[in-house]
């Protein structure tokens, strides 16, 4: 073979392989994307939210304060009433921790504050190449009359200002576009995602449907007064999600909705378990543990939710949505794969559970009339911190579309 041949070769092989190109494999990175600290209404300092979710496996974490980024000079008063969210023990503690130069301190008119620590100080302290991240991120913060509409932006350089509308349906879209319109002005991929639903019984599955231009909400919220299973007068997330999806791609045509689970965590002191961290988060396929990299692989729905149950991997074929889980000694796993029929005049049953498999790895075979179909994982084991009594640990796999 001639030396020309080899490059040809050596050519075809790079194209074919792209983690030769890269020397990368694409791996799972886990990661919340909801978080509160004292930046806004959480009740522990950013060091110490960073702190616990790196300790605890995840690669990557967003700090989501109310209309607010983690930027900039902010002084946080220092009480002693049982209610205060930073006091004299909770400033030793940072202090035994992060060392006595951590700390910044001041007294005004005989009151002592401590000044946050910004993200570009937490980064300096936390970050490691392929080990642990942030992405910048904000909850914007919004309403309607009584609705709350929470959208997470993410991978923001700017703050986002509550866009207010005169419909909730307004009120979503507007926000959602100032984060895609921050995306196209600066360049970079951004992400907003439509905040627990179901939250003083703010939005519809209709209203959930109505995004566009973006794809994203939570299915899973660890926050307990967010009504992720409904009630008798507001829907599950589950069912929100189908009814959203059907409506998407038939009457709207807006394409996938995708779903993730976070933990909104305010709670971070182990006193109260309202929000606590721990409870719900999303595993991302990527070569690269980078903002950049990791939210371009959400939009292409190359991730999943969890609440415990971790997989090895899914995928689709030409006809068909495939998944594996890690299996964990002594727990069993029960797959759901759900989705809604295209039928003479219109649909089916809206989230129909078109088949249930257990074992380590489940498969669905399109049968030709799916508009869509998306799966569930439910295993034996009970979540040690849940969301409800009974909740089982789970995992979501992104809905995926037929393809003809
Ligand atoms: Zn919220
Ligand atoms: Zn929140």
């Amino acid at each position: 073979m001639d030396s020309r041949m080899h490059l040809l070769l050596l050519f075809v092989v790079l194209l074919a392989c792209p983690s030769v190109v890269t020397g990368q494999e694409a791996r799972w990175w886990k990661g919340n994307t909801h978080t509160h600290t004292l930046w806004s209404d959480g009740n522990a300092a950013p060091e110490q939210v960073a702190d616990w979710y790196r300790k605890n496996g995840y690669h990557f974490l967003v700090l989501s304060d109310h209309n607010i980024l983690s930027t900039g000079e902010k002084w946080f008063p220092i009480g002693e009433m049982e209610r205060s969210r930073l006091t004299s023990a909770g400033v030793e503690s940072l202090r035994d921790r992060f060392g006595e130069d951590w700390l910044s301190l001041r007294e005004v008119s005989g009151k002592r504050e401590m000044r946050l620590k910004t993200l570009d100080e937490l980064r300096a302290f936390f970050e490691l190449p392929g080990e642990f991240l942030f992405i910048q991120g904000e909850e914007i913060t919004d309403r309607w009359k009584k609705k709350e509409v929470h959208i997470n932006g993410l991978n923001l350089t700017e703050l986002i200002e509550p866009q207010h509308g005169d419909s909730v349906r307004e009120v979503i879209q507007r926000n959602v576009d100032a984060v895609v319109d921050q995306g196209k002005r600066t360049g970079r991929p951004v992400l907003a995602h439509l905040n627990h639903p179901n939250f003083r019984k703010s939005l519809t599955p209709e209203d959930v449907a109505s995004i566009e231009n973006d794809r994203f909400f939570e299915v899973y919220n660890g926050h307990r007064s967010v009504l992720n299973h409904g009630d008798g007068e507001v829907a599950s997330t589950e069912v929100i999600w189908d009814v959203a999806l059907t409506l998407r791609l038939t009457r709207l045509q807006y394409g996938l909705l995708y779903g993730l689970a976070t933990d909104d965590s305010h709670d971070h002191h182990g006193l109260k378990e309202t929000s606590t961290p721990g409870r719900g988060w999303i595993f991302v396929r990527s070569e690269k543990l980078e903002p950049n990299a990791l939210i371009q692989a959400m939009r292409k729905g190359d991730f999943y939710a969890s609440n415990g149950v971790v997989l090895e991997d899914f995928g689709r074929t030409k006809n068909s949505l495939w998944l594996s889980m890690k299996p964990e000694p002594g727990v069993t796993y029960k797959t759901e794969f759900i989705g809604t029929r295209l039928q003479e005049g219109g649909v089916g049953e809206i989230g129909e559970i078109f088949k249930v498999e257990a074992g380590v790895r489940a498969e669905y075979r399109f049968e030709g009339n799916e508009l869509y179909v998306r799966a569930r994982v439910v295993s034996s084991r009970p979540h040690p911190n849940p969301f409800a009594t009974g909740d089982m640990e789970s995992a979501w796999v992104q809905p995926i579309l037929r393809s003809d």
